[in-house]
């Protein structure tokens, strides 16, 4: 057999769903991307520019390799759908205690090693794995399968030995008329097929934050998005919801996954926006490539999201929030109180107003007023 062949039994007998090799070619609508958008990349810096050519990560690179797993196996929690994006659900890429997800990308690196390859991995997925043929695009930007959708997950490996290549899949299989992802994205970031900026998107500011590991985002959530962002405290699947072509998916009867509903009611915002030690550190193992490095910011999140819940059953919780010793949680609970409204919010925040001393939740305090 050849090595083309052993790896791809030996990946699928992982449980990958799809391995794709192609050449270990430059990416370069990729890279003249990143450079027409450098105002909207910034965050990335140089590192995906450069990893946008395979021998930057890897100077013998001859192949690539694209591994995608299809991580919408189970039904997702009531409590999470609508606060964390269900990427959730292939947690554990990252390191105990759930590492299985994790244990399958080793377990291939350390077969292709044992095949005498050298290998690389940090390559673009998503341009990667259209261009082993395995995914195609939707004009979300996000890479499908047909039958299976793009809640699916992308390793992408370079190799130092050729392989045998497949037919790259550059297409967008969407509807031609369809552009209910881009008419549904709530803060406009999704703004024409392929085009997305993250400064506006919901997923990358609820977790892109100072100190974070996917770029320097605000520690002061914009206002002008803080609507957007709805319940979200961690992500957001509302353009791939929506899809068409993730329908199926979304409608199909799916097994429980027992430990997600083992842990679903630590998703109640109220609970996040009061998050101890513990809850975080549950929280932050399990979610696949974590980017939220302080649980304030989850806190922070939370408090947002209940102010676009709305109930007044809130109010007590976010009242409390606005004598919380950070004065970010008080800020953005305060923007919570004035987008509930009504009078006892307007009593509280007024109360507030009368003892606070930090300039910045003064004036998210008024803010709030004139909103309520
Ligand atoms: S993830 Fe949400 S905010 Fe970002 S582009 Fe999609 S719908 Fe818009
Ligand atoms: S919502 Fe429509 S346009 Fe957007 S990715 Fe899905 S099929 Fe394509």
């Amino acid at each position: 057999m050849s090595l083309s062949t052993d790896i791809k039994e030996y990946a699928l007998s992982l449980g990958y769903d799809r391995v794709g090799f192609t050449t270990a070619d430059s990416f370069p609508v990729l890279q003249r991307e990143l450079n027409d958008r450098s105002d909207m990349y910034d965050w990335v810096g140089s590192w995906l520019l450069r990893n946008a050519d395979p021998t930057n990560v890897l100077p013998e690179a001859r192949s690539v390799i694209a591994l995608v797993y299809d991580y919408f196996r189970h039904s997702y929690p009531e409590e999470m759908t609508g606060k964390v994006g269900r990427y959730y659900l292939s947690w554990g890429t990252g390191g105990p205690p759930h590492p299985i997800h994790r244990a399958r990308n080793v377990l291939l690196i350390e077969f292709l090693q044992n095949q005498g390859c050298r290998v690389g991995w940090g390559l673009p997925s998503r341009p990667s794995a259209a261009r082993t043929g395995v995914t195609n695009y939707g004009k979300n930007c996000f890479a499908f399968i047909e039958g299976i959708g793009s809640f699916v997950s992308i390793v992408a490996l370079v190799i130092d030995k050729e392989l045998e290549y497949d037919t790259p899949t550059y297409d967008v299989n969407c509807p031609e008329e369809c552009t209910l992802c881009i008419d549904s994205c709530p803060t406009g970031a999704l703004y024409e097929p392929l085009r997305m900026n993250p400064h506006l998107c919901v997923a990358f500011n609820s977790y892109s934050t100072p100190g974070s590991n996917i770029g320097q985002g605000q520690e002061v959530l914009p206002l002008e998005l803080r609507e957007g962002m709805g319940t979200w405290i961690f992500g957001c699947d509302v353009c791939q919801q929506v899809c068409p072509r993730n329908q199926a998916k979304l409608k199909a009867e799916l097994p429980p996954n027992v430990f997600l509903e083992h842990i679903a009611d630590d998703f109640q915002l109220e609970k996040i926006l009061n998050i101890t030690d513990e809850h975080y550190r549950r929280m932050y193992d399990l979610l696949a490539m974590n980017y939220i490095n302080d649980k304030r910011y989850f806190r922070r999140n939370a408090a947002v999201a209940l102010g676009n819940q709305g109930s007044q059953e809130a109010v007590p919780i976010l009242n409390e929030a606005m004598q919380d010793p950070d004065e970010l949680i008080r800020g953005h609970a305060a923007w919570a109180l004035g987008r509930i409204g009504g009078n006892r919010t307007k009593k509280a925040l007024e109360s507030s107003l009368s003892r606070e001393t930090s300039e910045y939740v003064i004036g998210e305090i008024k803010t709030a007023l004139a909103m309520s």
